[in-house]
């Protein structure tokens, strides 16, 4: 007011403030490759920071959530098996299965190894694929019970090789103590089967640091000594192989 007053009623001050603002003036070519970049350079780290943040939180491998196998065919690690016909089995004791070939290599590398002073145990071999879902899921079974309190079993049912009737745990008669442990690689049993046991065709399926992640089992061992047990685990094999890794 004292403005308007001092310029005696001057036209210019008459108009309202509001419509004497200059109007929006085009941005330049420059300030809109910088908007440009500005936007871009935000979306960029947008789907970066979503990422990490997903990837953090959601860890792969959530046993009961959406786990897919992988393009090769492995879940959590492990190949797929079929079961074994029931007429390829025999009793070694009761409840206690395996494959009649690998029952014949494991009873004559028994006995070598009893020449040598050692003492095989064998702790399990076939196992169904409905009690390894029992096992994997963590039911309680009236049989074989102690085996699947301890055993640490990682294999999903359908991706045991126990249910091809060809592998085997094995423990050590003097160091019970180490069965289905990890210290069972301390043990006279373990040492004389890493020198022997490829002699009876008995393979270790899960070394320190085998390709397929699974974690290192040394009493498990996979027979290989036939044309057909070769043909089961050649996915693995060939994984092996192509990985670079032993053997
Ligand atoms: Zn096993």
């Amino acid at each position: 007011m004292a403005r308007a007053q001092s310029s005696g009623g001057n036209r210019v001050d008459d108009i309202p403030l509001a419509r004497r603002a200059s109007p929006l003036r085009k941005p330049s070519r420059r300030e809109l490759k910088l908007i440009a970049l500005f936007s871009l350079l935000l979306a960029i780290f947008l789907v970066v920071f979503s990422f990490t943040v997903f990837s953090k939180f959601v860890k792969p491998g959530f046993v009961g959530g959406n786990v897919a196998p992988s393009a090769d065919g492995r879940l959590l690690g492990h190949f797929p098996y079929q079961e074994v016909s029931k007429d390829s089995l025999i009793a070694v004791y009761p409840g206690l299965e395996i494959h009649r070939d690998t029952y014949e290599a494991l009873r004559a590398m028994r006995s070598a190894a009893v020449s040598d002073g050692v003492n095989l145990v064998l702790l399990s071999g076939y196992r169904s694929i409905d009690l390894q879902k029992q096992i994997f899921y963590g039911r309680k079974s009236a049989r074989n019970q102690i085996a699947i309190e301890r055993a640490k079993v990682s294999a999903p049912p359908g991706y045991s090789e126990h249910s091809t009737g060809y592998a085997i745990d094995l423990g050590d008669a003097t160091r019970r103590d180490t069965d289905l442990e990890v210290e069972f690689e301390t043990t006279r049993a373990f040492r004389w089967l890493k020198e022997n046991a490829a002699r009876y065709h008995f393979v270790l399926s899960f070394p320190k640091g085998n390709p397929q992640k699974v974690s290192y089992e040394p009493w498990h061992w996979r027979f290989e000594g036939t044309v057909e047990a070769l043909r089961l685990f050649e996915t693995a094999n060939e994984f092996r192989r192509a990985q670079g890794s032993f053997r």
